[in-house]
């Protein structure tokens, strides 16, 4: 009769262990050395802010609040042509189109906007509605996202973001 092979493993952590110096197995090495890298940090500038009393710096780069774009004569140069809300992946764009007005700087467009709304609470700042704009009709600011007390005031419509431009409201940092 076959009786089954014991196989003796030493676990890895004993064997390690073993190879160490017996004053390390006290662990006081690397007690001082965590303490030390606190301690360290005591001395160093701080890398926090007390925000929103200060204000962060703010790349140029940063995808924040939107805004709506005008024209010279000074009209919204969107054209409710939905492709930043077909884009965006959060789903967040809403927009309604009614037929362009008529007269002077209106030309050559069928449509505008009756509604344009953006749920920030929803939005990931993904950036693609602006690449998918056909128009250059919409833009990111570096504003960062606003703290509200209800979720109304985070659904963005069109005067919003019409005004909304850089250089508008909370200045850039
Ligand atoms: S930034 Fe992204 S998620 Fe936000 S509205 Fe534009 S496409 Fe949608
Ligand atoms: S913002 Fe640009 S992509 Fe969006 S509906 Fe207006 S023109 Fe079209």
């Amino acid at each position: 009769m076959e009786h089954p092979v014991e196989v003796k493993r030493n676990p890895p952590s004993v064997m390690h262990r073993r190879s160490q110096p017996w004053w390390v197995g006290l662990y006081m090495p690397a007690i001082w050395k965590g303490l030390w890298v606190s301690l360290r940090q005591f001395f160093k500038k701080s890398v926090t802010i007390q925000y929103p009393e200060a204000k962060p710096q703010i790349s140029p780069r940063f995808r924040g609040e939107h805004y709506l774009k005008q024209d010279e004569h000074g009209h919204m140069k969107c054209v409710a042509c939905y492709m930043c809300s077909t884009a965006c992946p959060a789903q967040c764009i809403n927009i309604e189109a009614q037929p362009a007005p008529t007269g002077p700087g209106w030309e050559g467009r069928d449509k505008v906007p009756k509604v344009f709304e953006i749920d920030m609470l929803k939005c990931i700042y993904c950036g693609y509605c602006v690449e998918a704009c056909p128009k250059d009709a919409i833009g990111m600011t570096n504003k960062i996202p606003q703290v509200y007390t209800s979720r109304k005031e985070f659904l963005y419509d069109m005067p919003r973001l019409l005004a909304n431009g850089p250089g508008s409201g909370e200045k850039k940092s």
